[in-house]
């Protein structure tokens, strides 16, 4: 078999670079080990504005089920008291400060594309075997067997990327010597639309709004402070407790997910003409919700290296350009996130009433309120659109 592109991996950032590649003209053959797996798993994302913009690009953004368009983003530090958050509302700042969608509503709109996209094959329950790329001829071998010739191969198979270990690749780690517990809630009182993050000693907990009533949550603790306390049956209790009850009764919705926290780079984002985008190329502190949409900033940059490159599809450097400028970008993003994590999770009093003054003189800045939107709704990118 011959294509002009490979995908391992059929994850939300694998998809959405199929059906980019396929308005280019590229046929693309996707390979994914367990599609209804990745259906199953139901992570709830924030998205942006810069991410809600490319998902119309392709026509997939009405399709997408339950997207819930937030309100407000309120960020409290230790006390969830109200009067000293610093908080984003949408009338205020005339922008759309985010939305929240399903990962599962998300995959179900990309399928639906891509099943009627004749420049696009996906194959269920199948892996990489054998890679070769000798000169610029790259070629496959799956597990069932079947040898694909391609020009590039595009390792989307995230964070646990197989192609990144057969290649040799390694990652530049940050170590947040933290767990993230992720689980849905129902709650007696509205959260009127608003996505709420309490910074506490312990690491942030982010509630995400679904419906007025229920909550997606994430919750990281640092290792240091995992206890009975963050348990499946004392976690709501510690949440009416951190939120002085303000959203009333909160009971679980659903199994509790624990993940271990570490933030990545790629040493290098390609390799011949093999090229890492999403998760298996870099992965950040979830406290900005910022990991999927970085994702697509790369879908985006690839797109742009296609449409705006003299060279010949097919060369080795064609993806070179894309290669050094997300490096930069998400290397940037996640020493961001790094930042923002440990200053937040300090306890020294000074830097404590540094922080208080900060929030304090933001919230009253409505410019500066206005930047820090632009630069979230640009996935923290530092460069322009
Ligand atoms: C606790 C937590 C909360 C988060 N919250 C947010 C948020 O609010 N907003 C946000 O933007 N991001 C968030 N993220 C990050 C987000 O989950 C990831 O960035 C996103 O899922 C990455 O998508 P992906 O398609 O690159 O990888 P994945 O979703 O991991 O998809 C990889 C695909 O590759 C397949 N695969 C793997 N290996 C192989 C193989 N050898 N052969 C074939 N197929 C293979 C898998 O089955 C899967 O389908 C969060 C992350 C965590 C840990």
């Amino acid at each position: 078999m011959k294509t002009d592109a490979i995908i391992v991996g059929s994850g939300i950032i694998g998809m959405s670079l199929a059906i980019i590649l396929s308005k280019n003209n590229k046929k693309t053959i996707i390979i994914e080990k367990n599609l209804s797996n990745n259906l199953n798993n139901r992570r709830v994302y924030a998205l942006s504005e810069k991410t809600k913009s490319f998902f119309e690009s392709i026509s997939i953004w009405e399709n997408i089920s339950n997207i819930n368009q937030l309100d407000e983003m309120s960020l409290h530090y230790r006390n969830y008291i109200t009067d000293d958050a610093l908080s984003f509302k949408r009338i205020d700042s005339q922008k759309n400060i985010g939305y929240i969608g399903e990962s599962n509503n998300i995959m179900k709109a990309l399928i639906e594309k891509i099943e009627h996209d004749k420049n696009i094959k996906l194959y269920d329950n199948c892996s990489v075997d054998e890679i070769s790329n000798h000169l610029n001829n790259l070629e496959i071998t799956t597990t069932n067997k079947n040898t694909i010739k391609s020009k590039y191969l595009f390792s989307c198979d995230g964070s646990k990327s197989g192609i990144k270990k057969h290649l040799g690749l390694n990652n530049q780690y940050d170590y947040y010597d933290s767990k993230a517990k992720v689980f849905n809630i129902k709650h007696e009182k509205s959260n009127k639309k608003t996505a709420t993050q309490i910074f506490l000693q312990s690491g942030p907990v982010a509630f995400l709004p679904l419906t007025l009533n229920e909550s997606s949550m994430v919750v990281s603790i640092k290792n240091k402070f995992n206890s009975e306390e963050f348990s499946e049956d004392n976690i709501c209790g510690f949440l009416e407790k951190i939120t002085n009850n303000s959203f009333g009764k909160i009971e679980l919705n659903s199994k509790i997910l624990s993940f271990d926290l570490v933030g990545f780079d790629s040493e290098s984002y390609i390799s011949g003409n093999t090229v890492f985008v999403g998760d298996s190329a870099h992965s950040v502190h979830p406290l900005a919700g910022m990991g999927l949409n970085l994702g697509i900033s790369d879908v985006i940059e690839i797109d742009k290296a296609i449409k705006g490159s003299h060279q010949i599809f097919g060369d080795k450097n064609f993806f070179s350009g894309y290669a050094r400028k997300q490096k930069i970008v998400n290397k940037k993003a996640r020493q961001q996130l790094k930042i923002i994590e440990k200053v937040y999770s300090l306890e020294n009093n000074a830097i404590m009433q540094i922080i208080k003054f900060g929030m304090k003189n933001i919230q009253k800045s409505t410019f500066l309120k206005e930047k820090i939107i632009k630069h979230a709704n640009n996935n923290l990118s530092i460069f322009q659109n």
